[in-house]
């Protein structure tokens, strides 16, 4: 027997490099916290592999399942809005989309307010069809017509406030009843309210949060994108729940679909997280200074702002968000209906016109945006409360309310001359 073991040998600088024996001092703190990047997550032995549970966050396994960046901003996204579990995505889409596929089975129906995000009624007519699930509009304004068109089959409602493009608030406490009477899921598009406006968990503002008095919708997603980014470059969603078994239902889903978000990404929000109540207060301010200036404007038909008197669902705008008169918060989206009197053109060089205004999709950045929508082209028929009109959406971002009317002041006297 002669010996065969390999003679000693220095190890190599490259091995050193990647298996490096330095750890820094564990107790750093500082303003923000460290930013963890994993697909590989490492376990001390086979039997801790095999052990290591990731669904409750006692432990880490893969980077898809959870990093302490990811961990972190999902408990702070719980506070943010009043819920008990957070699961992470790659868009606010995804967050809607993860809902649907997770909690829909073939033969279930999903209903729809008529003024939903625009994308999310694309997803049910597009995609969830081919899987054998029907979806129906409801008018988000008539909480009758939302009871009447739930059936045995209705597995979801997606409630929206206020709703896109249109800014109709609803009566979203009457609607949560009909849900919760009929034993119908409810899911509220929650990134207008950002979990500042209203606590989604807690409609009735009574502080027992999903305890008895309390009303809560049972999930809440929100395009992460807009306000909790608030820099207009990183796209992000959240699903927010309350109840631990419907969290899982939809945590298994989002493990199996494979979806999870970037580590830089999830640290921008992080940084951005601090700030989300200071701007969107400043986003509000600077959208009520321009709405209420766009009221003195004859080419204004109509005003579209929840919290404005005479919007459409001002009422439940004050009902939820302005318990205390005057205090309430509303976001930084208005919409307003120029007369019919100037042509689509007219109303696209307006547009075009702008100067700080950008011309652009989503919000929440530090640029004020502006599109023009065609409601007539995005309901089913066009609604009794809009005036006739050319509807165009402004999205406040965190510049001089005073410079922003300056800039719409000189495009409205160019492109849109009063008779
Ligand atoms: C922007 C938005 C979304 C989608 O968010 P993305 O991150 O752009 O996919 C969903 N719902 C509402 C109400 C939105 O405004």
């Amino acid at each position: 027997m002669h010996d065969t073991s390999l003679s000693p040998q220095p190890r190599q600088t490259s091995t050193d490099l990647i298996h490096h024996p330095y750890r820094p001092p564990a107790d750093f703190e500082a303003p923000q916290p460290g930013v963890f990047k994993a697909s590989t997550v490492y376990f001390p032995s086979v039997a801790d592999m095999r052990q290591r549970e990731w669904k409750d966050k006692s432990a880490y396994t893969y980077g898809l399942h959870g990093t302490p960046t990811t961990y972190l901003l999902e408990e702070r996204l719980c506070t943010l809005e009043g819920g008990a579990q957070c699961l992470l995505v790659p868009s606010g889409l995804a967050a809607l989309a993860t809902v649907a596929l997770a909690l829909l089975r073939t033969g279930d129906e999903l209903l729809l307010p008529d003024n939903a995000y625009g994308p999310n009624k694309a997803l049910a007519e597009a995609e969830l069809r081919h899987y054998g699930i029907d979806h129906r509009l409801y008018d988000p304004m008539d909480p009758d017509d939302l009871a009447r068109k739930i059936t045995a089959r209705t597995r979801l409602v997606w409630l929206e406030a206020p709703g896109s493009v249109s800014m109709e608030f609803p009566d979203l406490p009457t609607m949560v009843r009909h849900c919760k009477a009929r034993g119908v899921l409810c899911a509220l598009d929650n990134t207008w309210g950002a979990g500042l406006a209203f606590k989604p968990f807690d409609l009735l503002g009574d502080g027992l949060n999903g305890g008895p008095g309390s009303l809560a919708v049972d999930i809440s997603a929100h395009a992460l994108t807009k306000y909790p980014s608030g820099g207009g470059d990183v796209l992000m969603g959240s699903i927010v729940t309350q109840d631990a078994d419907l969290h899982l239902s939809l945590k298994l889903c989002h493990m199996r679909l494979g979806l999870g978000v970037a580590a830089n990404d999830a640290e921008a929000v992080l940084r951005s997280l601090p700030s989300i109540a200071l701007r969107y207060r400043a986003h509000d301010q600077t959208a009520r200074t321009l709405a209420a200036w766009w009221q003195s404007q004859a080419q204004c038909v109509q005003l579209l702002h929840p919290a404005l008197d005479g919007a459409p669902g001002h009422a439940h705008w004050q009902a939820l968000c302005d318990r205390v008169p005057g205090t309430g918060l509303a976001a930084g989206l208005f919409s307003v209906m120029i007369d019919s009197r100037y042509s689509q053109a007219q109303v696209d060089a307006f547009c075009d016109g702008l100067k700080l205004f950008k011309i652009g999709y989503s919000w929440g950045g530090p640029v004020s945006l502006v599109v023009p929508y065609a409601i007539g082209a995005m309901r089913p028929r066009w609604p009794t409360h809009l005036a006739a009109g050319t509807l165009v959406r402004f999205s406040t971002g965190l510049e001089a309310a005073q410079d922003l009317i300056l800039d719409l002041d000189q495009s409205l006297r160019a492109h849109l001359p009063l008779p």
